[in-house]
């Protein structure tokens, strides 16, 4: 499927979206599928229908049709009227329907169009909207998706399949809003497309920072310095060279070990992609925390996602026996800080204004002073050549015993706290929050790290003393 992937399916079908207020249809040029079409496969009876076992499922209008299949269901169904959608209670282990072959019973009996709307859309029923598209993505944890190889495409996750199904009978869930920040959104959509497009061509022998180099050219043709808030790359090969010597000098590897992965990891990283591009990309409406922002732009997310890579071939080396992609949805869930940390390795970095920085850091207690001088090292950057990028402060500023442990810890410590200088830090806060924080940004800069840290230490003491 190419950046025309919406022309290619067919054109007077719509979806009906009957959850979300108002009604809306969705043409296909207003879906985008943020995966390959066909590269993923999945086999029910294989996996012992794992989404089948115990997870409640919802239904749409025809509530009485699906109670009729079963005389005692009434009992277990549970209406939400304000979304249009009834959610039926199944209970470990399986699903009233499930039958000894580990098959729906009612896709059996019934046909598959008689089956429950989140059994029909499962497991590409992640659907999200965004401005006027429907953002379609694979669940990322209950069904053990395979990628296939690039010659082998498989129905199941075609896209033209996946379209009718939807228009078929419409929707009935409400589908959530997201929102993306700093760039037009018909521009990231076309962006994504061509990059989906390039995931279902990519080379996987090439391996996945080639892969990246193609996301940031991509990113740099499709959207013009102008037409977005946020950092640029220039000369994306000189860029992700820098990113690789950073990110490889902060794990302790030589940057020629970083390519070297089974081919299996290279690809299903590729066909994932799009699927964690999106995650990375666009936020929950009204789900912010602590009002910061702590999506990404555009350019920094191929950064965020070699990391991601770099972490999968390490999970493979310390001896996980496959890297599939509930691995690599995992690994991304579990490891999300340092993913966004990474992303800012070539940028200069400031602090946010509304960030609640902590200094005393539980569980760290080692590391304290370490700690401590990063934090001084990033509030005394100034404008100018002198200035350092975030990749060469903590090159110099790591400890050497633990440090990836260190590196983790630290990267959950700034989550969101950090922006990139080039982009404008768009985060507020109130009056007193504003006066508390600039305050201690300015002990940070103006006290010796050591009577910090000998402070910190006396609080801590004095509050454990005072506990027991
Ligand atoms: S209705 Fe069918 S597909 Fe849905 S959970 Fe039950 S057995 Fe599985």
């Amino acid at each position: 499927m190419n950046e025309s992937q919406a022309v290619e399916l067919e054109s007077h079908a719509t979806i009906e979206l009957r959850g979300n207020v108002p009604t809306r249809h969705a043409l296909p040029s207003d879906v985008y599928f943020a995966f390959p079409s066909g590269r993923f496969a999945y086999d029910c009876i294989r996996c012992g229908a794992q989404c089948c076992c115990g997870y409640e499922y919802l239904i749409g209008g025809d509530v009485a049709a699906h109670v009729a299949l079963r005389p005692h269901l009434s009992l277990f169904v549970h209406p939400n009227e304000r979304r249009q959608q009834t959610r039926v209670g199944n209970c470990p282990p399986a699903c009233f329907f499930l039958n000894d072959q580990g098959m729906c019973g009612i896709h059996v009996e019934h046909g598959y169009d008689s089956k429950p709307e989140t059994c029909r859309l499962f497991p590409f029923n992640n659907l999200r909207m965004l401005g006027r598209y429907v953002v379609v993505a694979p669940h990322s944890s209950l069904c053990p998706l395979e990628v296939t190889p690039s010659d082998v495409l498989d129905d199941k996750s075609d896209h033209n399949a996946l379209f009718a199904s939807m228009a078929s009978q419409g929707i009935d869930a409400e589908v959530p809003l997201v929102t993306v920040h700093g760039v037009d959104i018909d521009d990231l959509i076309l962006l994504e497309r061509r990059v989906t497009a390039l995931a279902a061509r990519c080379d996987e022998s090439k391996g996945y920072f080639d892969f990246a180099r193609a996301q940031l050219d991509e990113t740099a043709r499709s959207l013009p310095a102008s037409s977005h808030t946020g950092p640029v790359v220039v000369e994306p090969n000189s860029a992700m060279d820098e990113f690789r010597s950073h990110l490889s000098s902060l794990l302790g590897l030589s940057p020629s070990e970083l390519d070297e992965a089974p081919s299996e990891i290279t690809r299903t990283m590729v066909v994932a992609t799009p699927f964690l591009r999106s995650m990375l990309l666009m936020e929950f409406k009204g789900r912010r925390q602590q009002a910061l922002d702590s999506t990404l732009a555009p350019v920094q997310v191929p950064f965020a996602l070699t990391t991601l890579y770099v972490i999968a071939v390490l999970a493979g080396r310390a001896g996980m026996s496959e890297i599939t992609f509930q691995t690599v949805a995992r690994l991304f869930r579990d490891f999300l800080p340092l993913l966004y940390l990474t992303a800012h390795l070539n940028s200069v970095v400031r602090l946010r204004r509304a960030a609640k920085i902590t200094l005393a850091v539980s569980g760290m207690g080692e590391w304290q002073l370490e700690y401590l001088r990063l934090l001084k090292a990033i509030v005394s950057q100034r404008d100018g050549e002198d200035a350092l990028r975030l990749g060469a402060l903590l090159r110099e500023q790591l400890p050497h015993s633990g440090r990836l442990t260190f590196l983790k810890v630290l990267a959950g410590q700034l989550h969101g706290k950090i922006y990139d200088v080039e982009t404008k830090d768009n985060t507020r806060t109130g009056v007193v929050d504003s006066l508390k924080n600039r305050a201690v940004r300015l002990l940070i800069g103006a006290v010796e790290e050591d009577l910090l840290v000998s402070a910190i230490t006396r609080r801590q003491a004095k509050r454990g003393g005072q506990r027991s």
